[in-house]
């Protein structure tokens, strides 16, 4: 079966757990902290493989986590950092929010993408240690993995998108014109997996070719099969519409074409526009000579290129090849999306979900929306950074650090983010 679209879970590993812990040795008196720092937990990365063309591979597995970092140790030891998790994905994958089908990401390039960030290892006690606080008896707990709900969406990336009636011919021309090996068979709806072909050109570039599954009547609308394919033909740059012109199985032509059409039409403006070559195959048995020509000057009236060809013995098909490949040299690239979706950044006008923890002079803040946002600012831009602090003061937060009995130079943890409190 041929899944294309998944909604999937995904969840990064958390950082390990800071360490509490003081240095002991044969003669060493009053040894100092040395609880190392907890391990980064493993990123959820979607990486796109080139020998997959469906996402079935997500058909039975949907739930994706990531393990955990390592726990600090005593002796300053760090604890090891958890390997990312790898999701593969076929070329042209979509990545959307599912409840906006907003894109976040499109996976059409060989770049891994990271989708979901492990949390980062809390901080050993070690690192609380300064010249006034000596013995600092608190570490802090790893920082929680990103997790959220996805939905991958393929939307294959082919530079022609092959389509027609089942029947016509659309993967015998496939297999002919590259390697691919797609079924052929004499009943209809035999290719049920679009099939991309490298179509390989003396002299010129090679390009992608998509055999789609047939597309029927009603296909827009979700009749039957062939709708859901027709989103893989969005991306194409040029579409080859096979026709069958040979009369046998007493269709008519034109009215096959023009039915196609309006499937293309129907589902987005944007396939209806593609430029459009025309293929009448199976001369190699026309019965219907005067149906046959109408349809020659069906398509030379409307201004499209025909060509005729016998695919199943590779008749005429170079010359289709010769042309796709000059015309597609004119065409833009195929197209790549781009993110719309931007992650809620709502401050909250009250820190009241906000938890304070108080260790000495330290002060531990932690909520989770909190967490959200610090995950998009940069600390090292000054820019992001005076944005963060503006968040503190307009939710409450310095507000409530006041109310708990923060002091002029006390420190001040929020996450892996510390500075010293001035009044
Ligand atoms: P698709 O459903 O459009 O992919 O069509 P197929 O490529 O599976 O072909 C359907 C049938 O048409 C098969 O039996 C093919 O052998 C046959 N066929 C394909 N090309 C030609 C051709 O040029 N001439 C004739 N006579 N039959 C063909
Ligand atoms: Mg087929």
């Amino acid at each position: 079966m041929f899944i294309d679209s998944a909604k999937i879970y995904v969840r990064a590993g958390n950082g390990g757990n800071g360490a509490v812990s003081f240095r002991r040795e044969k003669y060493v008196a009053a040894g100092g902290p040395d609880g190392g720092d907890g391990g980064k937990g493993g990123d959820i990365v979607l990486q796109t493989d080139n020998n997959l063309n469906t996402l079935s591979d997500l058909r039975y597995r949907r739930k994706f986590t990531a393990q955990n970092g390592e726990n600090g140790k005593a002796s300053k030891m760090y604890g090891k950092s958890a390997p990312d998790l790898i999701i593969k994905v076929p070329k042209g994958t979509l990545v959307k929010d599912p409840e906006s089908g907003l894109v976040i990401k499109d996976m059409s390039d060989d770049e891994p993408y990271v989708l979901c960030k492990g949390g980062k290892g809390g901080w050993g006690n070690r690192h609380f240690a300064t010249p006034t606080r000596q013995c600092p008896r608190f570490a802090r707990a790893g920082v929680p993995g990103e997790e959220k709900e996805v939905l991958l969406e393929l939307k294959l990336i082919a530079d022609v998108g092959l389509i027609g009636f089942p029947n016509v011919g659309k993967s015998t021309l496939l297999s002919v014109v590259s390697a691919a090996r797609p079924k052929i068979a004499d009943y209809h709806f035999t290719t049920l997996v679009p099939n991309l072909g490298v179509v390989g050109h003396d002299g010129g570039d090679s390009f992608v070719m998509a055999d789609i599954p047939g597309l029927i009547e009603g296909a827009a609308k979700g009749a039957g099969l062939g709708h859901e394919f027709l989103r893989h033909i969005e991306r194409c740059r040029i579409l080859v519409h096979m026709v069958d012109i040979s009369g046998c199985e007493g269709r008519d032509p034109i009215e096959d074409f023009e039915k196609i059409n309006s499937e293309l039409a129907e589902f987005s403006e944007k396939l209806a526009s593609l430029p459009m070559i025309v293929a009448a195959n199976k001369i190699d048995s026309i019965s219907n000579e005067e149906s046959a020509e109408k349809f020659r000057k069906y398509i030379s009236e409307k201004g499209l290129e025909l060509f005729e060809m016998s695919a199943a013995i590779g008749e005429g098909t170079d010359a289709l090849v010769n042309a796709l490949s000059a015309k597609l040299k004119t065409l833009p690239p195929v197209t790549v999306y781009e993110p719309e979706y931007v992650p809620e950044q709502k401050v909250p006008e009250t820190a009241d979900d906000i938890k304070i923890e108080r260790e000495g002079d330290v002060w531990f803040v932690e909520g989770e929306w909190l967490l959200r946002i610090m995950r998009s600012v940069n600390f090292s831009d000054e820019e992001s950074l005076q944005y963060f602090q503006r968040v503190l003061r307009i939710s409450g937060v310095i507000d409530k650090l006041l109310a708990a009995g923060v002091k002029d130079g006390d420190t001040v943890c929020i996450y892996d983010f510390e500075f010293d409190f001035l009044l």
